[in-house]
């Protein structure tokens, strides 16, 4: 392997510190950060990412409130749940965890969401106000991603970029926000021709497909940042990346690994949303 490790544990671990001296500052300004956390059902997946972003919260000092609610759980108790939360000025974070059963729709759930509260980046009003570079809640892996490739000191702007997926919660903000850092990004996903051509041109290549191995060593152009945003499980049991690992790092200068990559990024990345929302609804700068 020639290509250097972005460490995501240490690089999420620098993040929380930045969000737990926040938090310090918002608590000596009379401001507790608290995000309110809905788990619905029992998707085991699921549950470990909530556990995962209430320990987060622990960790930063910042209070969560989890509510776990039956897998039946109606959608109009689903969105007075909600709304409850939307009116609770001591909640300054809502997350509902996706996916949500098939009887509630997800977009009157996200909708509900006031945007000042959208610690996840998904409500409409976010995603607009990121379309044009307002300030915003940006999406926690996007965000998290071009984070990892600041971390390793390239400069974004000028660079070729492809993004492989188009998802409104990964393919779509991470080519806007290579955007908005100056890159000159191609979108590629499922009807793309050529895409191995694009992607081996690629200075920065994020893989978000959530397909085990998608890209291989040809795909990859020599001295390349590779994101690897896949979490694909294998048939071995383990998590696995969308990126052939052992082959692009023998050709990229920078990548990521899965698990320990994006994954702990994204999770504090929420953290930062989080102070960042309780200082914005009370007037306070960070
Ligand atoms: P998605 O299924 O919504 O989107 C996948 C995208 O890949 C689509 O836009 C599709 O066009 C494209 N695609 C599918 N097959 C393709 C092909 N053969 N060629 C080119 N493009 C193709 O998935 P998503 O929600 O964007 O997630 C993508 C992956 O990232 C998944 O593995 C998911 O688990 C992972 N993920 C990780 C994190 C994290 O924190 N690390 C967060 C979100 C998603």
């Amino acid at each position: 392997m020639s290509a250097q490790l972005i460490d995501g544990k240490a690089l999420a671990a620098e993040v929380k510190a930045e969000a737990a001296a926040e938090t310090e500052h918002l608590k000596a300004q009379g401001v507790h950060p608290c995000l309110a956390v809905i788990l619905v059902g029992e998707d085991p997946a699921s549950q470990v990412y909530v556990r995962g972003k209430v320990n987060d919260c622990k960790a930063c000092g910042i209070e969560s409130r989890e509510y776990r609610l039956p897998a039946d759980t109606t959608q109009s108790d689903l969105l007075a749940l909600v709304g409850e939360l939307a009116a609770d000025r001591a909640v300054h974070g809502i997350l509902v965890q996706l996916p949500l059963p098939a009887q509630i729709d997800e977009k009157a759930v996200i909708n509900a969401i006031p945007p000042e509260k959208d610690v996840d980046g998904f409500s409409p009003v976010n995603v607009g106000l990121m379309q044009i570079g307002e300030e915003c809640y940006l999406p926690c892996t996007p965000a998290g991603c071009i984070r990892m490739i600041q971390s390793t000191g390239t400069d974004i702007s000028g660079k070729h970029a492809v993004v492989i997926g188009r998802s409104n919660i990964v393919g779509k903000p991470a080519a806007l926000l290579l955007l908005a850092e100056n890159a000159t990004v191609t979108v590629c996903h499922s009807r793309t021709k050529n895409l191995k051509h694009l992607c081996a041109n690629a200075d920065i290549l994020v893989a978000a497909v959530g397909r085990e191995g998608f890209v291989t060593g040809d795909m990859v152009k020599p001295g390349a940042v590779v994101i690897d945003v896949g979490i694909n499980r294998g048939a071995d049991g383990k998590l696995h990346g969308d990126v052939n690992f052992a082959e692009a790092a023998e050709k990229a200068a920078f990548i990521t690994p899965v698990p320990g990559g994006v994954g702990p990024m994204t999770r504090a990345m929420l953290m930062k949303n989080t102070t960042c929302a309780a200082a914005r609804q009370n007037g306070i700068t960070l």
